[in-house]
């Protein structure tokens, strides 16, 4: 049986339109689309239609940690807080933090995002029951022991499984967690899975200088030049933070064609001292996304929030206030700049049925230009509407069972001694 869905009185860049989505795809768009009996039916009321966000690195059962351990150094937030709580983390945990993390994702108008935490399976289970779509990650941690990781190994691919059978909303990655927490012998057994099972990787690089120079000393190369030399660097591996890379570094980061993933607000809560170069990254033409990073260390997963943050942070680092345009910094948002991170680039026939509506007259919205509105003055809470997959997944900033979700997750947190 087919399902099918039609949004009525939507503007697309000023003009009316009705949108029309088939089993998950958009079969029409424009003028005179009107429902068909047994459609959907979302009422516009005159709204934008706008692509959804791409969150492109979090952590997203971290939502139990929200708040506790805040403003404490990262490798000592890491060490005392964050670790030893995750060693408790059930698989239930993870299950209802991610939860918890969909509903402010997709109230906020996230419609995709790339995961990396533990018991994936738990993650992807939470993806497909709440209907967004999200690259979750088979997370590894060696610790600095290679006989550690090669025994890790089974366990590894049995998760990848597992992840894998969540399709199609959601798709299954490899997580090394970094280059000072996983060794050079797994990361190129990782290297060599992901491309024979032709899947991402999802990595943490360069977010602490700290890490550069332990890297340099244990190693006696940066970390891209170490990921490079473990076979990880290519168009599906998602570099996140990138704070420190130098010219030689993005120069192989784009010849390599991996994707980087900027985490401004994070960085800056963990007070990381660097700016990613955002300009250098896009002159070598190196695909670029946006991510809120966990919610213990952002704490919010309001990635239209984020954009801002990642705009301003480029024009104040510069000291140019044209370093990075509303337009750009909406473009990178939803994943424009970095076509791997999953987005389809236009809301077209044939596309996915991935989108938001947003009311006109929210007040943050007007006057003047809407993308320098939605950048600058907005945030995710102008969002009414959202559709994953051709299928409503909040209506009126409302997203489904989000009182027993929060109460569950909440729970959660308090038997993990966190809240
Ligand atoms: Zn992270």
């Amino acid at each position: 049986m087919t399902r099918a869905l039609t949004v009525t009185d939507a503007r697309i860049t000023g003009e009316t339109v009705g949108l029309r989505a088939v089993d998950g795809l958009i079969t029409a768009v424009g003028a005179g689309v009107t429902p068909e009996p047994g459609d959907d039916l979302v009422d516009a009321a005159g709204g934008l239609l706008l692509p959804g966000m791409v969150n492109g690195h979090t952590h997203a059962a971290m939502t139990l940690f929200r708040g506790w351990g805040d403003d404490l150094p990262l490798m000592e937030w890491l060490e005392t807080r964050v670790w030893p709580a995750e060693a408790r983390l059930t698989a239930d945990d993870v299950y209802w933090g991610t939860r918890l993390a969909i509903v402010e994702m997709l109230r906020t108008g996230t419609v995709r995002f790339w995961d990396m935490y533990w018991h994936g399976d738990a993650v992807a289970r939470a993806v497909a029951d709440a209907g967004i779509r999200a690259v979750v990650s088979s997370v590894i941690i060696d610790g600095g022991d290679s006989a550690r990781g090669v025994a890790l190994r089974p366990e590894v691919l049995d998760q990848l499984d597992a992840i894998a059978a969540f399709a199609p909303l959601v798709a299954p990655s490899l997580g090394p967690h970094a280059v000072y927490t996983v060794t050079p012998g797994t990361l190129t057994w990782i290297g060599e899975v992901a491309r024979e099972r032709r899947i991402g990787v999802q990595i943490h690089c360069s977010e602490t200088e700290e890490e550069v120079l332990r890297c340099v000393a244990e190693h006696g190369v940066r970390p891209v030049e170490l990921l490079d030399r473990c076979g990880l660097l290519g168009p599906g591996t998602v570099l996140a933070h990138c704070v420190w890379l130098d010219a030689g570094e993005l120069d192989l980061v784009a010849e390599r064609g991996a994707v980087i993933v900027t985490n401004p607000v994070s960085n800056m809560k963990l007070a990381v001292g660097g700016v990613f170069d955002y300009a250098s990254a896009r002159l070598r033409g190196i695909p670029v996304g946006l991510g809120t990073d966990g919610a213990a260390s952002n704490n919010s997963l309001d990635l239209l929030a984020d954009a801002k943050f990642l705009s301003q942070l480029q024009k104040h680092e510069h000291r140019d206030p044209a370093a990075m345009p509303a337009s750009e910094a909406w473009a990178v948002a939803t994943g424009a700049r970095a076509p791997a991170l999953g987005q389809p680039d236009a809301l077209g026939v044939g596309a996915p049925a991935d989108f938001v509506v947003v009311p006109a007259d929210r007040p943050e919205l007007g006057p003047g230009d809407l993308v320098h509105n939605l950048v600058y003055a907005a945030a995710g809470s102008v969002v009414d509407t959202v559709v994953v997959d051709g299928r409503v997944v909040a209506r009126g900033g409302v997203v489904a069972d989000a009182a027993e979700i929060r109460t569950r997750a909440f729970a959660c947190a308090a038997r993990l001694g966190v809240a």
